[in-house]
């Protein structure tokens, strides 16, 4: 426990404090605060000479991402004390977690990422030790991926990782043309669901008339918390979930759940195997236990309550750059993907002497540092990956910066 004192002389360090803090601002840091303090009197990031920030913007992972509810962060200390067996300990919570889920089986991932690459590796090899072992070299095993021209994104590079060719189609027809001896895999980008022409469904139907194994990215669609359940009853083969998103378990982990065949075999690319293109995304228990606790917990809250509180946030921020003369907002939930209220703000430029971007830097520079999403016609915000009070500075430094204070 960290003592009223104490929290006092943290705070007065903190570059203007006091004046523009309510209290509720101060329970949700406190609480960050009151855990570095237990763990350590260091204060790493000063003493690195970097800045932290109230993360008005998502996800992101040059952002680091989200941060862990305590109980996380208890279960990672908890797993760095003690020695395990690696495969038993992925094997009970990968059986956990399925259990949870309600699907055939899962495993903790390093990210979402890893998710695709040690996912389609396994589609690939099976149990063959040998086959695992020639990865990335895929000379004489099925070596293409098909996926939706509008669904090839950057993230795309996990599965040619593996060493396969990416072929994209835009029609069902299409897709049903493009299948050969060769095709590993069908690869679906939920984020980009309307973009696509073929949707879940007659994708899905498509791998099983053809018997060639579906994945689903879902890596950014956690809430809602449906779509945990959603896409394996769906029939999906394999679904890859970020495990430092919405999940806010460890950023550097993930979740591929599924079928269990296939991700034996995924578990075969990945530690304490080494002869393998996935020795590099091991996952060691600290996250292992990380990623099983921030499941439990994000399964168990209540979502509605957690929606208002965002909706009560946004609406918060947004009447509060309105109040500013040629400000107007617009608040939006995108459908996949950052499924969150979140909202845009933009100005009439004649009457607000200041762009977006440099909005945004004022923001960043100022104190407490805010960082916000957008580009040179509007900036963007949402509230879930921030401490609850911290909308409340976020909406008076918004306003003081588009008031030119
Ligand atoms: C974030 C993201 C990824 C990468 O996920 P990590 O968990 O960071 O590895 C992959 N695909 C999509 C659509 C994403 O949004």
């Amino acid at each position: 426990m960290v003592t009223r004192r104490k929290l006092l002389k943290t705070l007065s360090m903190l570059p203007i404090a006091g004046s523009l803090l309510g209290t509720e601002w101060l329970h949700g840091q406190s609480t960050h605060t009151e855990i570095l303090k237990t763990i350590s009197s260091r204060n790493f990031f000063k003493e690195l000479g970097i800045r932290t920030f109230i993360n008005a913007a998502g996800t992101y992972t040059s952002m680091t991402g989200s941060l862990m509810p305590k109980e996380v962060t208890a279960a990672i200390t908890y797993g760095a004390s003690e020695y395990v067996n690696l495969d038993e300990l992925h094997d009970k919570v990968g059986a956990r977690i399925a259990q949870l889920l309600e699907c055939d089986y899962a495993t903790v991932t390093s990210g979402a990422f890893g998710a695709m690459t040690i996912g389609l590796a396994g589609v690939i090899s099976g149990m063959d030790k040998d086959k695992v072992a020639q990865l990335p070299d895929t000379t004489g095993l099925k070596n293409e991926v098909i996926l939706q021209e509008s669904h090839n994104i950057v993230y795309t590079h996990a599965l040619k990782n593996v060493g396969v060719k990416l072929i994209t189609v835009k029609t069902a027809a299409e897709l049903k043309k493009a299948i050969t001896k060769k095709t590993a895999m069908l690869w679906f980008l939920h984020a980009n669901t309307d973009e696509g022409l073929i949707k879940h469904e007659e994708f899905v139907q498509i791998g099983k008339t053809y018997g060639i194994p579906t994945f689903i990215d879902c890596a950014a669609d956690v809430p809602p918390v449906e779509n945990l359940f959603k896409f394996t009853k769906m029939g999906f083969d394999l679904v890859a979930f970020s495990g430092g998103k919405g999940l806010r378990g460890p950023q550097s982990a993930g979740l591929l759940i599924g079928n269990k065949e296939l991700i034996m075999a995924a578990r075969q690319h990945t530690p304490p195997r080494g002869h393998t293109i996935g020795r590099g995304m091991k996952v060691n228990k600290e996250e292992v236990l990380g990623m099983l606790v921030a499941l439990e917990m994000y399964l168990q809250k209540d979502h509605e309550k957690e929606w208002q509180m965002w909706e009560s946030q946004i609406k918060l921020i947004s009447d509060s750059a309105l109040s500013v003369e040629g400000v107007n907002t617009e608040i939006h939930i995108p459908k996949y993907a950052n499924h969150v209220p979140s909202l845009k703000v933009r100005w009439d430029q004649d009457i607000v002497k200041i762009t977006p971007n440099e909005a945004r830097k004022k923001l960043r520079d100022g104190h407490p540092s805010i960082e916000t999403v957008g580009n040179d016609s509007e900036i963007g915000i949402t509230t879930w990956m921030m401490e609850p009070g911290q909308e409340r500075l976020v909406a008076l430094r918004l306003k003081e910066v588009l008031s030119n204070v």
